[in-house]
């Protein structure tokens, strides 16, 4: 069984990509086939990734989308780039916004990315797929074809603000598109546990949020070492791995595997 794990917030900045690399070579660590989907034209997990210039790929999920919509056969493993610390990689690059645009004018414009999954998911355990910050037509695709939705936060003010809104999009999505599609959780961010302001914050998502959806029992912790770790093409685990990063992000793996 393949579990699909979509990474969203419409916020920019919260962790998504951190979380989604981190979350998903802990899995690879514990000895499962993980696929990782950059679904941002932005390509950051890409170049998080290694792949520093993805504008000058030849191939990325650009490619996969053409190919769904014209009902073209996908080769085993097109487009599929691999990394060091054994999990697999669809790259992005700029080339996903007119992709996106163009999809308005697709018949199911919506499930082009389940289309894509169904077809590759029995040869992975984990599909993450890293979000971007909008909650346009590819984020759409992405909650549509996930079995859970995992929210991270950053524990500030205005990220907090946001969360209504993406809410509200799961919740259609989950009605209208995808009836299994479940909230893994909100994971708290870039959590600086000497400030008061943190605190208040993280009472307050409680307070809001609590009752109705899971806040996750791992919260992220603020770190200079997790904010160098984008461009050294490695994992926490790899860069840093006795820092408190490293082991609140195998906390976090253990915690979705052990829900999966
Ligand atoms: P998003 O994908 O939501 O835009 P990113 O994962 O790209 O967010 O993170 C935004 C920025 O914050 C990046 O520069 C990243 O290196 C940094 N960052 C991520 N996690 C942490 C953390 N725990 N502590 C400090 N900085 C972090
Ligand atoms: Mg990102």
């Amino acid at each position: 069984m393949c579990k699909v794990i979509a990474i969203a917030n419409q916020k920019g900045g919260v962790a998504k990509t951190t979380t989604a690399m981190n979350l998903g070579i802990g899995l690879a660590n514990k000895g499962n086939k993980v696929l990782l989907i950059d679904n941002d034209p932005q390509g950051s997990l890409s170049i998080c990734m290694g792949y520093k210039d993805p504008d000058s790929l030849e191939l990325t999920i650009v490619d996969v989308i053409e190919k769904i919509v014209n009902e073209e056969d996908i080769p085993e493993g097109f487009a599929i780039m691999h990394h060091s610390e054994n999990v697999d990689l669809l790259p992005s690059n700029i080339g996903l916004s007119a992709a996106e645009v163009s999809l308005v004018n697709v018949m199911s414009r919506e499930l082009v990315l389940r289309d894509y999954v169904e077809q590759i998911k029995d040869q992975y355990s984990y599909i993450i797929i890293d979000c971007m910050p909008s909650l346009g037509v590819m984020t759409v695709n992405a909650l549509a074809c996930a079995d859970t939705c995992l929210i991270p936060c950053a524990a500030a003010f205005l990220p907090v603000k946001g969360l209504q809104a993406l809410l509200k999009t799961i919740y259609t999505v989950k009605r209208r598109l995808n009836s299994k599609l479940e909230i893994e959780g909100i994971l708290l961010t870039m959590v600086d546990k000497r400030t008061n302001y943190a605190k208040e914050i993280i009472a307050e998502v409680n307070e809001v949020y609590g009752k109705s959806l899971r806040v996750l029992p791992t919260e992220i912790p603020l770190s200079i070492r997790a904010s160098e770790t984008s461009a050294m093409s490695k994992s926490i685990y790899e860069y840093d791995p006795k820092g408190k990063v490293a082991s609140a992000y195998s906390e976090l793996t253990d915690f979705v595997a052990d829900n999966s």
